[in-house]
């Protein structure tokens, strides 16, 4: 979104979330400040910067703005450490083993500022809105210069500038309810793939999730910011717009003007040839109203990602998440019966804290019945902070570990009879990755399938018959 657009929107609109034109203008004016600062220090050569990210694609989505920005002070990026004159971690508190690498990453940083002394190292994200995080990192890892939690992103310009003139390390870990920055500018990692984000943090306090205390409350950004953001991506040739939220079905359930079905059908009456999809949709909260307008919008994938966590009512109730069982069954039910190929996805915990065997069956169960295309699972992690890390946990690791592979053994039995079911039909794939003469997409219910073709047409749409697969691997052909 351009400067004067920002300006337009928050005249129309400043919520109590939004941060101010001004604001955002005193970040850009920090930009040109930072830039003569590099440009002085580096005598005119790119400085470069190595920018990784943790987690989910929040995450990825909130890097790419950070991009934005240290691309307008003038760095440049690399995929090699050694080389980087910044390093930024994005970082993941969702569960323990994200955090962890966070620690070994940051620890093997150390040698290699030893040799290069110049580099500065800037941790930021989740984990960063955790006292106990950012409390160990200012007494441990002394060589590490900036620190700055999620709800400091749009000030990422006036940051860096501190930290490249005071030489001081530089800690912005305000815990507050959160903002909506627009007019953050976007360096985005792919040209046919797009992440959108339509909203941030989260009001739901699942009792195991850490998300809502390091995200802060759930806001929405304005349609209009939404839509222009869509056109522009649609413009630059992107094909594949993923709408990111926590619980994108609440969005705008503090008013405002469109909810999130009609937020979706005026993305697909934008005009071209893409598809639209979102995540993460509640149970909680998705409606029929939604389903329909999946149904209804050609643009829209049949794909819906709707996790369910657990199979049992009584672990549900415990982990706060305010569905049953049934009421999740029928969501589906009603979703097959107005899209028959819809493809569902879905994320579950194994072993949360007094789940017992039986309670675990009833997760089994639930997948067997709604036969998902595929899954993501964990194991439950506690989280310091949250309801579930004080509630009495008594099964192991090592039998949940066993639990976590009967499930996964019985979804790879599920997937591999849908691959099946898939063999000789033919199916539109936007064509992603290109390697060794063979290029790989998803379906529109993003099922990945390898065919041969010219490196060329990746980002193009093509169809591709299934000729064989191979327990829940497909390939094909271009026809
Ligand atoms: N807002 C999304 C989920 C975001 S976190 C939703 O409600 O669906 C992504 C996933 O991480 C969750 O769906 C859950 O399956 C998993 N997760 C979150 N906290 C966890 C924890 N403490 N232990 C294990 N898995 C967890
Ligand atoms: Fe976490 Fe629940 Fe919010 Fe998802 S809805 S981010 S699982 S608290």
């Amino acid at each position: 979104m351009s400067l004067s657009e920002v300006a337009h929107l928050s005249q129309l609109q400043l919520g109590k979330f939004e941060v101010s034109f001004d604001e955002i203008k005193k970040q850009r004016e920090y930009v040109s400040f930072a830039k003569t600062v590099l440009e002085s220090r580096f005598g005119g050569e790119t400085p470069l910067a190595f920018v990784h990210t943790f987690g989910c694609q929040g995450n990825v989505s909130d890097s790419e703005r950070m991009k934005g920005w240290l691309s307008q002070m003038g760095y440049g990026f690399t995929e090699v450490i050694e080389q980087a004159d910044l390093v930024l971690y994005n970082t993941c508190a969702v569960r323990e083993h994200a955090h962890d690498r966070v620690y070994g990453n940051v620890g093997a940083l150390k040698p290699i500022k030893e040799k290069k002394p110049g580099m500065i190292i800037a941790l930021c994200g989740c984990m960063m809105q955790q006292e106990h995080v950012w409390q160990k990192i200012r007494k441990s890892y002394p060589y590490v210069n900036l620190v700055f939690g999620t709800h400091a992103l749009h000030r990422l310009p006036e940051l860096m500038y501190k930290v490249l003139c005071g030489g001081k390390r530089v800690f912005e870990v305000e815990n507050c309810d959160g903002y909506i920055a627009e007019g953050i500018p976007v360096r985005r990692d792919g040209s046919f793939k797009g992440w959108l984000p339509i909203m941030y943090g989260c009001n739901n306090f699942c009792s195991y999730c850490v998300v809502p205390y390091v995200r802060g409350r759930e806001r929405s950004r304005s349609s209009l910011a939404v839509l222009a953001e869509a056109k522009e991506l649609i413009a630059s040739g992107c094909k594949d717009i993923t709408l990111l939220g926590q619980n994108v079905n609440s969005y705008n359930r503090d008013g405002g003007d469109l909810n999130f079905a009609q937020l979706l059908e005026a993305i697909n009456n934008i005009e071209g040839d893409f598809r639209i999809r979102f995540m993460t949709s509640h149970p909680k909260d998705c409606t029929f109203e939604l389903l329909d307008t999946m149904a209804r919008c050609e643009k829209v994938s049949k794909h819906l990602h709707l996790p369910f966590q657990s199979g049992n009512n009584r672990v549900l109730k415990e982990m706060n998440r305010g569905y049953t069982r049934e009421k999740y069954l029928s969501l589906v039910e009603y979703a097959k019966k107005v899209m028959p190929d819809i493809s569902l996805t879905s994320d579950i915990i194994v072993g949360f804290p007094g789940e017992t065997y039986e309670e675990f069956r009833d997760t089994v169960s639930l997948i067997e019945e709604v036969e998902f295309t595929s899954l993501f699972t964990f194991i439950y992690s506690p989280r310091e902070g949250t309801k579930a890390a004080s509630m009495p946990d008594p099964v192991s690791r090592k039998e949940k570990g066993e639990w976590f592979r009967e499930l996964t053994l019985a979804q790879e039995k599920i997937a591999a009879e849908r691959c099946k079911k898939m063999l000789g039909q033919t199916y539109r794939v936007l064509c992603e990755d290109y390697a060794d003469g063979r290029l790989s997409g998803r379906t529109d219910g993003s099922v990945m399938i390898d065919f041969d073709g010219d490196e060329s047409r990746v980002g193009e749409f093509v169809n591709v018959k299934v000729t064989s697969c191979r327990n829940w691997t497909l390939s094909g052909e271009i026809i």
